[in-house]
């Protein structure tokens, strides 16, 4: 071998590695700078836990809802689009109680993903006549009482945290502020109803326990836990007899029903039709708070006339 060659040999063993040094050093750094700047990715399973998710993880997250704004979830089951979708996120937030059973079907393929139960810690109450395979089943409604609202928004700032510790703080402090808010929430509802004589009132579907146990108010309804029941004639004419009984002089709906069923029942008792929002639907230029509000002067209008 001529010098020549030996040095163009010794030129490119060096050069190549180095070249290759580069590369990947430069490529790292990529990575390092994408990471430190990448949004977590987060699931909320509907509307309510959408806002209060994106609430507590601001500009951390991109969090996207997963039950489409607009679609009634109880009865909502996922495409094989949607659960391939949801093995992408770091995390997924549900509002639990089996309200998402369909849950169990991404966590049998996908074990990794941080699966976030709001209702952790909660005390549920059973639901009303709901026996399933021998099993007495919970009401899932706990996003309606704001003091069961304060936990569910701590226990998603626990998620966070624990998927994202070194922004741990910003988590605790947006879930702080919010919690301030459903405080004054709870205050308003308490000093607002505390003049009220009424106690009870007709909600269309059976999403107010934990709100009626929390204000001692209560809770009856047109039709059950699943707002997408069609109640029977029979149904209809006990619960015109109900309200006359109760002296009632307002028949609540919702969003995503038919008013019809609400406005038959007010049109025999000679009441009126207002909306008692069960807030599982998303509705433009509004959240959680202002519905909780509006929800308030509504029943307001049973419980203080
Ligand atoms: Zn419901």
């Amino acid at each position: 071998m001529n010098n020549d060659a030996r040095a163009a040999i010794l030129a490119i063993s060096l050069v190549i590695p180095l070249s290759i040094f580069i590369l990947w050093s430069s490529e790292n750094n990529n990575v390092t700078g994408f990471s430190e700047k990448r949004q977590l990715k987060v699931l909320a399973s509907f509307y309510p836990l959408y806002e209060f998710t994106k609430i507590v993880g601001g500009e951390r997250i991109d969090v996207s809802i997963i039950i489409p704004p607009g679609i009634e979830p109880h009865e909502w089951e996922p495409t094989i689009q949607d659960l391939q979708k949801m093995q992408s996120a770091d995390m997924i937030v549900i509002n639990g109680v089996d309200f998402e059973p369909w849950i169990t079907k991404l966590v049998s393929v996908n074990h990794d993903i941080l699966i976030l139960d709001t209702s952790n810690g909660i005390p549920l109450l059973e639901k009303d006549k709901h026996v399933f395979n021998n099993k007495i089943q919970n009401d899932p409604h706990i996003w309606l009482d704001p003091v069961l609202a304060k936990k569910q928004i701590q226990n998603i700032a626990n998620g966070l945290i624990k998927i994202d510790p070194q922004n741990a703080d910003y988590y605790q402090e947006n879930a702080n502020a919010y919690t301030t808010k459903l405080i004054l929430l709870d205050n308003k509802i308490r000093n607002d109803l505390s003049v009220c004589l009424k106690k009870d009132f007709l909600a269309f579907h059976d999403a107010f326990s934990y709100f009626a146990k929390e204000y001692d108010l209560n809770q009856n309804t047109i039709i059950g836990i699943n707002p997408s029941e069609e109640p029977t004639a029979v149904t209809l004419q006990q619960i015109v007899q109900k309200a006359q009984n109760l002296d009632l002089h307002i028949i609540f709906t919702e969003e995503a029903v038919n008013p019809r069923v609400s406005e038959v029942i007010a049109d025999e008792i000679g009441g009126k039709v207002l909306t008692l929002s069960p807030i599982e639907i998303h509705e433009k230029n509004s959240n959680y708070i202002k519905r909780m509000e509006q929800n308030l002067l509504n029943l307001k209008e049973e419980l203080c006339s």
